[in-house]
């Protein structure tokens, strides 16, 4: 060791070593602690640095360039400064912003003070899997085995870290505040399975997530690290006006249990679900490397977590997208009894037939048709079950939707793309069924993203391991079912008298497109006379 002594490379190792031992004897406090470390194999070219507002050693003893700090009030501190009045200053600034003293662009591995709590994907005792650790607070930053954001309050967030944000940068909340999760607790028990303990059957959500802040209640308290749910469950009642007509029809009787009473009421289990990617799972279902998934989620978030690309050691991602909510009608423990019906409806969202009525697509009245299946199969004994995906038009967006309306179908209902953008497109045009796919493709450059691959996850949590009656037309939803190994038993098309004139559009080109039907498939010239509304109409 003295022979090295000569390398100032080998002391300033020592006096991180030294500093590592100080932080181990507790030394270090709420801050932000790994320390400034450059590593050469990162692709930008600017500074990597992370730090501690504690940290005695200035930025520049160890050969760094410090990152000027964000916070817009004061003037930058950057520029001509020298580091070290820069890092003085940015620390000023941190304890007056409640941000740390510099921006952490990313961490790496081996940097002293990173020490992720191991997290063994797939094992079945969830003490040895451990818990998915995401929380940038203080206290937690350096054990964290996730990459992604967190957010407040119920689970980590999905999308909405990016509020979050701006609440931390409005200073209407702590970072470091600590959830109280008393009373919080999961209104139904729910597993464990087997299939949880199967890392190739549930890669895109945390198995234990609704448990987490109670599995690992030791950890929070002794270690003070900021432990998250991923899943809520409650129970709950709701109300359709479509159902208090059904049992006006005498389609639905009410039983005082799944369906209370004349209006139509309902009682239900949610489970409310936020994504947790385990990076070598999802890539394997897509058949693609995980390096390659890492770096096309890196640059196309726009560079919003280099840790996909630094943190190799660290194989689960938050990703900023929507969950999805399971409603269970009838008894939750029934969907996993072999011996039992099981009816299902898995329905992507399409906000505007799902929630303000719009015609153009049968998404809305398969939803419904899928719940009142579901109710009925409960109230025969068996268990109902629809789940809810945030994937608005063929997770195109909106945006694209209705582009493709305003030439016309919804996506969301048939697994192939339409969008509003899809929406105009199609009603400016003639709005034919045999143009449905090709208007969206034409746009959005894909038929549909909504990558079913990776829902089947949901029922091998739910521990599901077959479905007796499928309340869905899509192949694609189809297939990944079977692919995981789940069989269907029967697929049930939403009935004729339920799709809306204006939907025929939609329907009948996802039909020919293979969608199940158990009527006719029209041909390619079949379905170029049918034709939507146009707008005058
Ligand atoms: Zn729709």
């Amino acid at each position: 060791m003295a022979s090295d002594s000569a390398s100032g490379a080998s002391m300033s190792d020592v006096l991180e070593a030294l500093k590592s031992i100080q932080q181990v004897q507790g030394q270090m406090q709420k801050g932000v602690e790994s320390l400034t470390q450059r590593v050469n194999q990162i692709s930008p070219p600017s500074p990597d640095l992370a730090d501690s507002k504690t940290s005695p050693a200035p930025a520049a003893a160890r050969g760094l360039t410090s990152s000027p700090l964000p916070p817009p009030a004061t003037e930058p501190a950057e520029g001509a400064e020298t580091p070290m009045s820069a890092a003085a200053r940015a620390a000023l600034e941190a304890q007056k912003s409640g941000f740390t003293s510099r921006i952490i662009l990313t961490t790496y591995p081996k940097q002293i003070g990173i020490n992720p709590i191991p997290l063994n994907w797939g094992a079945a005792d969830p003490k040895e899997r451990g818990p998915v650790v995401v929380s940038r607070a203080s206290s937690t930053i350096g054990k964290r085995n996730a990459v992604g954001d967190s957010s407040f309050p119920a689970a980590h967030g999905g999308s909405y870290s990016i509020y979050f944000a701006l609440a931390l940068a409005s200073k209407q909340l702590d970072i470091n505040h600590m959830p109280d999760f008393t009373n919080t607790e999961p209104a139904a028990n729910i597993g464990p399975f087997p299939q949880w303990g199967d890392k190739k059957k549930i890669v895109a959500m945390d198995p234990w997530g609704h448990l987490a802040p109670w599995l690992f209640a030791d950890t929070i308290k002794n270690e003070n690290v900021d432990i998250r749910p991923t899943i809520a469950i409650t129970k709950a009642h709701m109300k359709l006006p479509e159902l208090e007509e059904s049992v006006r029809a005498g389609r639905l009787v009410p039983d005082g249990k799944v369906c209370l009473n004349a209006s139509g009421e309902l009682a239900v289990t949610k489970f409310a679900v936020e994504p947790v990617w385990y990076l070598p799972g999802v890539a394997e279902r897509f058949g693609i490397d995980e390096g390659v998934l890492r770096r096309s989620l890196f640059e196309h978030t726009g560079g919003s977590y280099p840790e996909l690309i630094t943190r190799n050691d660290i194989k689960t991602f938050l990703p900023p997208i929507g969950g999805l909510t399971v409603y269970c009608f009838g008894d939750p423990a029934k969907m996993s009894d072999e011996k039992s019906r099981l009816a299902l409806r898995v329905h992507d969202e399409c906000n505007g037939s799902d929630v303000f009525g719009s015609d153009i697509c049968t998404c809305r009245p398969y939803l419904i048709f899928g719940i009142e299946e579901a109710v009925k199969e409960a109230q025969n004994g068996g268990s109902g079950v629809v789940i809810y995906f945030r994937k608005e038009g063929r997770a195109l967006g909106e945006v694209t939707k209705v582009s493709l309306l305003s030439s016309k179908p919804c996506l969301a209902a048939l697994g192939s793309v339409i969008s509003p953008v899809v929406y105009n497109a199609r009603k400016r045009g003639e709005d034919r069924a045999s143009d449905y796919f090709k208007r969206t493709e034409n746009i959005a450059g894909v038929k549909d993203m909504r990558f079913q691959a990776l829902m089947p996850d949901i029922l091998h949590w739910l521990g599901i391991q077959k479905i007796d009656r499928m309340l869905s037309m899509s192949n694609m939803k189809h297939d990944a079912i079977v692919g995981q190994g789940i069989p269907i038993h029967e697929r049930v098309e939403l009935p004729n008298e339920l799709i809306p004139d204006d939907s025929r559009v939609e329907i009948d080109a996802k039909i020919t497109a293979g969608y199940f039907t158990s009527g006719h498939r029209m041909t390619e010239d079949e379905l170029k006379a049918v034709q939507g509304r146009m707008w005058e109409e």
